[in-house]
């Protein structure tokens, strides 16, 4: 069946009235069932439109290629004369500093910012979109803007830093950009703070490229005003406007909140979405169904993919459209020979850390912290930072990209999966990037990749922002699996205490392990992950108490906790997105999908499984040794196994 077989208007064309050709009008649900019929079904549906997206990106990426190369070889000479790579990821603009220490520019020569990005700035007191023409291009009184800088570690492609630099310039003042290692985070482990501060050096020295300096204050550790929260708010109180990044989770939401309330209504609180590429404001709703979400979201989506990168002239097109490889060598180079210190504000009050100084040393920093939670430690075969995020993603692009479709349940592949989540939630690789090169990939692997990015990552983020702050128990969940739940909540229950849970001992071996795994990694397969998650509702008295208790152990431990795919995740294991699967009369679980650690002894073969190297892939495998440096050392490469207790007799459960 083809267009014509369809019911047509023909109307006037309003665009091209002189040309008389015709707009034909179809029934866009013909269109779309003889799209579906067309290319064989959703699936194939998907490729098709991945197929021409990727076309048109590849265009878009020749015509940027030539300009940069012009702009290149205009602005500064590169030892192969083509595009600026590795060491020329930043420009060095005489007027860098002016993103430090904007001097006012004539109204017609303010920067405009493009939807893309003016649609993800929300006013945080109000909910509202952010009048960015009106507050951030009026005149300021002299006071700095302030990007709060949390959950976005790169100095490239970084809406909030696009809206901070623009409204400062805007503005005519300066822009200080701050980073705080508060000690009121609900999971202040070592693990967490090292691989965090790992990535503000990397994004300390990125921006020190820019003539920009990253203060970064180290609670406790900062000079005279000892006090994280006191230091931020009389930075934020000194400022017409506060930008944070959009992260619509505990602690990260109550942070913007408890500072936005703490300050004068003169200085403005925005919040910019740096983690989607469809923002999460945009949807109305908690979404309820990942399907639903997936067909309303896609075309938007995948029109805001076919733009071009925003880039302010900081950061050249060849960095954004170029190769992850080269990101992560550049990133290696930079902590070789560091750029000079950008300047400090005066009567600052406190001294901002410097990361790459020599001697700095990030495990040391912490072990003087007397707040850090030194029980769940740093992990040495994964270390944080823009360096080590782009070359794991080079590696996976160039090696498992393609099979993911294939190997992506199987969690004997180790690189059967990115194993980029935790760099994503701290936002030290560009998701726009990662979505763009994956969709130039054009493979099975890839659409099905760009899918699980696109609409289980995004409806987590949309769903989060909706929901906060009753994440946390059972009002997040589905009317009919709050009902379900709710009759079978009185059904004798195997409680264990927290102490079991965490520590690895309920006794049921398959779960010790993977709790074994979790705790001293950081991570666990998704795959794995999912039963994991589903153990919590019979192990705790109410489903309250499992779905708090789920959220305990996977922030304290896992490497990627705290973020809106954390909830996604365990939420889904008591029934968000999902439909009812069970019989009503299951035990505990009534219609809530059921599943038991013993499924994962039938399907996996678990001494292979323990067999496997932590560490299959990442900065060693691209970037070279130097890349692993920094906190935790690293180098080598234990198997799983030597994270299990010993192995006791008993079979899988
Ligand atoms: C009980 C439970 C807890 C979870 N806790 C977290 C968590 O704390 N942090 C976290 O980021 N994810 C969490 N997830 C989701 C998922 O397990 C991880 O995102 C995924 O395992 C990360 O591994 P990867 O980077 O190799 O993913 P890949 O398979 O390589 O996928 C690519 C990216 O897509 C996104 N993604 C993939 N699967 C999911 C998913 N199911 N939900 C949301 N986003 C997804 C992630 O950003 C991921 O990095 C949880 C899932 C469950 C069932």
């Amino acid at each position: 069946m083809q267009l014509e077989a369809l019911v047509v208007v023909q109307k006037p064309n309003p665009r091209s009235p002189r040309s008389g050709a015709p707009m034909s009008l179809y029934l866009q649900t013909e269109v779309e069932a003889l799209a579906l019929q067309k290319w064989g079904g959703q699936d194939g549906l998907d490729k098709e439109r991945t197929r021409r997206l990727a076309k048109r990106l590849e265009r878009a990426q020749a015509k940027a290629g030539t300009s940069a190369s012009q702009q290149s070889a205009s602005q500064q000479s590169t030892p192969e004369g083509g595009l600026p790579t590795a060491d020329c990821l930043v420009d060095r603009r005489g007027d860098a500093g002016a993103s430090s220490s904007a001097a006012p520019r004539a109204q017609q020569q303010l920067r405009e910012l493009p939807e893309f990005i003016t649609e993800r700035i929300r006013d945080f007191r109000s909910g509202n979109t952010a009048d960015w023409r009106g507050a951030a291009g009026s005149r300021g009184d002299g006071r700095p803007v302030l990007y709060w800088m949390r959950t976005a570690l790169r100095g490239h492609e970084n809406p909030a830093l696009d809206v901070a630099r623009a409204a400062a310039e805007r503005r005519g003042v300066p822009l200080h950009i701050a980073a705080f290692l508060l000690r009121s985070h609900t999971h202040p482990t070592e693990r967490r703070y090292s691989f965090w501060m790992q990535g503000l050096r990397d994004t300390q020295l990125e921006l020190r490229q820019q003539g920009v300096e990253l203060l970064v204050y180290l609670d406790g550790m900062s000079g005279p005003q000892s006090e994280g929260w006191a230091a931020l708010t009389a930075l934020a109180a000194a400022s017409s406007l506060v930008i944070t990044e959009e992260m619509p989770v505990s602690p990260y939401a109550q942070w913007t909140k408890d500072l936005a309330a703490a300050l004068p209504p003169d200085v403005a609180v925005w919040a910019v979405d740096t983690a989607c590429l469809y923002p999460m404001r945009l949807t109305a709703r908690a979404p309820a169904k990942a399907y639903i979400f997936r067909s309303s979201t896609d075309r938007p989506r995948r029109e805001r993919l076919q733009r071009l990168p925003y880039t302010d002239g900081a950061t050249d097109w060849a960095r954004l459209l170029g190769g992850a490889a080269a990101v992560a060598k550049g990133m290696e180079e930079l902590r070789e020979d560091p750029p000079a210190r950008g300047p400090i504000p005066e009567g600052l009050g406190w001294d901002p850390l410097n990361l790459s100084a020599p001697g700095a040393d990030i495990a040391a920093l912490l072990a003087q912290c007397d707040w850090i939670d030194r029980r769940v430690p740093a992990v040495s075969h994964m270390h944080g930072g823009s360096g080590e995020g782009y070359a794991r993603w080079e590696a996976f692009r160039t090696k498992g990209l393609d099979l993911y479709a294939a190997h992506r349940n199987n969690a004997l592949k180790r690189d059967g999966v990115s194993r980029l989540s935790a760099y994503h939630h701290y936002g030290m690789v560009s998701p726009f990037k990662v979505a763009r090169d994956a969709l130039l990939a054009r493979s099975n692997g890839a659409t099905k990749y760009v899918d699980e990015f696109f609409t289980w990552r995004e409806v987590a983020h949309a769903f989060c922002l909706r929901s906060w702050p009753v994440l946390e128990n059972v009002q997040a969940l589905p009317q009919w699996a709050q009902q379900t739940l709710g009759r079978h909540s009185g059904d004798a229950r195997e409680c264990k205490s927290m102490r079991q849970l965490e520590e690895g001992t309920t006794g049921d071996h398959i779960w010790d392990s993977m709790q074994h795994q979790l705790k001293t990694t950081g991570e666990l397969h998704n795959n794995l992950r999912m039963k994991w998650g589903k153990a919590f509702l019979p192990w705790l008295p109410t489903p309250d108490a499992a779905i708090a208790a789920a959220c305990h152990v996977n922030h304290r431990y896992a490497l990627d906790g705290c973020d809106p795919c954390s909830y996604g995740g365990i939420l889904w294991c008591f029934g968000l997105f999902d439909k009812p699967m069970g019989a009503e009369s299951t035990p505990i679980f009534g219609q809530v999908r059921r599943m038991t650690t013993s499924s994962i002894a039938n399907r996996l073969n678990w001494n292979a499984y323990r067999a496997l190297p932590v560490a299959a892939f990442g900065a060693a495998a691209v970037a070279g040794p130097a890349a692993a440096g920094g906190a935790g050392g690293g180098g080598t490469q234990p198997s799983i196994e030597s994270f299990f207790k010993p192995r006791k007799k008993a079979r899988a459960a």
